[in-house]
């Protein structure tokens, strides 16, 4: 069985670091490189911040992450139940954002796309947004590639 992790917590700024350090120390089993460890810190810092900022505004809701181990990828989920996003082709697109008078440069999913190895974006006006992130760790060392090999 995949090794796996869920984790749900009300949308408030001081639950971004936790979300993210949690993310990451399920991670670490998987044994990443410390560039690609941050690399999923940031993808999950930035998923989370938007479920803050633009999905619930500043009122209260739910942020939902699971996590599932598979090999030496890690598969990320992260959903929020707000307002959604009407045109996601546009949402994604580098330097789009529906807030720009509060100085957000609009590269969060950009940033998710290019530090992970793969990412969707799933989102409906009025039901909510999920991100599904995943990142294929490279073998660090001669235990982990034998072990592989076998
Ligand atoms: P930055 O991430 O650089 O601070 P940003 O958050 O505006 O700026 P993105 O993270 O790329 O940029 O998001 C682009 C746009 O998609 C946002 O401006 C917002 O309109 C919308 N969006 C992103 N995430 C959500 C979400 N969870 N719920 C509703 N709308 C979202
Ligand atoms: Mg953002």
């Amino acid at each position: 069985m995949n090794n796996s992790m869920y984790l749900k917590i009300p949308a408030l700024s001081e639950n971004e670091p936790f979300a993210r350090d949690t993310v990451a120390a399920f991670c670490v089993r998987l044994n990443p490189s410390l560039d690609e460890l941050s690399d999923v810190k940031t993808a999950v810092s930035e998923a989370v911040t938007n479920c803050i900022v633009h999905a619930y505004a500043g009122r209260e809701g739910e942020i939902e992450i699971s996590c599932e181990a598979e090999g030496d990828t890690v598969h990320i989920r992260i959903s929020d139940s707000g307002k959604g996003i009407e045109d996601v082709v546009r949402a994604v697109e580098p330097f789009f954002t529906t807030l720009e008078e509060e100085e957000r440069s609009g590269m969060g999913f950009t940033i998710m796309q290019t530090f992970m190895t793969s990412f969707r974006l799933q989102s409906a006006p009025g039901q909510g947004t999920t991100v599904y992130m995943s990142k294929k760790f490279s073998v660090q060392d001669a235990e982990r590639a034998r072990a592989d090999a076998v």
